[in-house]
């Protein structure tokens, strides 16, 4: 495990992730986006260490993945020794005990005492276009409503059901249809206010089923706290009121925990805060420790509607992502990781509450998914340029944090749960000075 410490011997990006980012412009297509341009050696814990040996703090867990760590040992172990004996049959021709164990953990830890059977897949993408297959297959309707700043995933039919175009869905459609989409209430930037958000977002949600017709929506497809949208904590009473709504007109309700799901907000499902119990919940993100793992976890009666051989795919619930998704688990088992991630959630708040900034609009999220909104003082109008500027302040400091948000002005903090407080310390300081340095001046013509 590296040293668990920021350490600068070079400016960032230094000159041989330079060189090596250099080449990739040669060698790959410039569709794929990158946050840092460093070129990453070996990492552990809550630390990368880079090719020119910058130890840089983890802010961004490969996007919400590694919350148990980088190369966390019970995750090594396992694959490890799964890899010796062998690495892939595709569960569809020849069958093994990591699959089946993975699934019963997690129709174990799911929210809700009803019978339950899991499907895995290697994405996220996929356990939700999974999870809209089983409600289409179960309710015989084709609809799927989606909230506004949602993101499901990049294929194609994700891609309907994600809201923001750019960069996601800029020229690569005709997309899927009939995929609604009703307002998500999103407490900040309601136009009636916090107090009447949630019910005035479910109003809506009813106005859209009645325009669209109840009876032909196969499923409801929420994330319990967004993620690219911009780290959104629905308005208290939303999530029970959307299931209430799905239940009532026969939908099934389906929860996209990608994100938010497998420990990230100090419970092992956001579900749980809000006390939903999903019909079906997708998982993927965290549950493979970095090994590509995604699931579909829900009420025996929807999942067993499919067909034989309906379901699968070659690499779907991978030995290698079995055995790492055992270790994750494992690691989760005593609580003490699910109680870190509410430690780190205090520390955030109390390092940020400190910072007086007029830029900044909201400090919000669960647990170890946390953010900042930046706005431009004295109103409600997005602030990119500012979030964009802290991120690179951060970056240039070896503390790696991540943009969100429609508007992108919004900085998440995705630690591992792993990280210590001192760790955590020394980030959030280069976070604060990088938020009350900034000077970003209205451009003219702005108020
Ligand atoms: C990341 C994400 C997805 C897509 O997962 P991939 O593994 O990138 O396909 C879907 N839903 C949510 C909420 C996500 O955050």
């Amino acid at each position: 495990m590296p040293e668990q410490r920021r350490i600068l011997r070079t400016e960032l990006p230094g000159p041989r992730s330079r060189e090596r980012h250099e080449r990739r412009g040669e060698v790959l297509p410039r569709g794929l986006g990158t946050t840092l341009p460093v070129f990453v050696e070996r990492a552990g814990g809550a630390i990368i260490v880079d090719v020119d040996g910058n130890h840089l703090i983890d802010l961004a867990s490969g996007i919400a993945v590694t919350s148990v760590g980088a190369s966390a040992p019970a995750v090594v172990s396992r694959v490890r020794d799964q890899a010796a004996k062998f690495t892939h049959t595709c569960f569809l021709v020849t069958e093994y005990d990591g699959y089946v164990e993975v699934a019963a953990r997690l129709n174990a830890l799911a929210p809700g005492d009803h019978p339950k059977r899991t499907a895995l897949f290697s994405t996220g993408a996929e356990a939700v276009e999974n999870a809209v297959k089983i409600a289409r297959a179960a309710t015989g309707r084709p609809g799927v409503v989606v909230f506004d700043h949602a993101y499901h995933g990049r294929s194609l039919m994700t891609l309907a059901m994600t809201a923001k175009d750019d960069p996601y869905k800029t020229g690569f459609g005709p997309f899927p249809g009939q995929v609604h989409r009703a307002p998500y209430a999103y407490p900040l930037r309601w136009p009636g206010g916090a107090e009447k958000c949630a019910a005035e977002a479910l109003a809506a949600l009813e106005e859209l089923l009645a325009e669209v017709g109840a009876d032909t929506v196969a499923a409801i497809v929420v994330e319990p706290l967004q993620g690219e949208g911009g780290f959104v904590v629905p308005a208290p009473g939303f999530l029970t009121g959307v299931q209430e709504v799905a239940r009532r007109h026969g939908i099934v309700f389906v929860v996209d925990e990608v994100q938010s799901g497998v420990g990230r907000t100090g419970a092992m499902f956001a579900s749980e805060h809000e006390g939903i119990v999903p019909d079906l919940l997708c998982t993927a993100k965290a549950l493979g420790g970095g090994l590509p793992l995604g699931a579909v976890t829900g009420r025996a009666e929807l999942m067993e509607a499919v067909h034989p051989g309906g379901l699968g795919g070659t690499f779907a619930g991978n030995p290698l992502a079995c055995a790492a998704a055992l270790g994750v688990l494992e690691m989760f088992e005593d609580g003490a990781l699910l109680e870190r991630a509410r430690d780190i959630e205090a520390e955030i708040r109390e390092r940020l509450s400190a910072v007086q900034s007029p830029w900044i609009a909201e400090v919000r999220g669960r647990g170890a998914m946390m953010a900042i909104e930046f706005v431009r003082p004295g109103s409600l109008e997005p602030a990119p340029e500012v979030a964009k500027a802290v991120a690179a302040r951060c970056h240039a400091q070896g503390v790696l944090t991540l943009v969100c948000g429609t508007y992108g002005n919004v900085i998440r903090l995705l630690p591992p749960l792993v990280i210590s407080s001192e760790l955590l310390s020394d980030a959030l300081d280069v976070l604060a000075e990088a938020v009350t340095g900034i000077d970003v001046r209205p451009e003219p013509g702005a108020r």
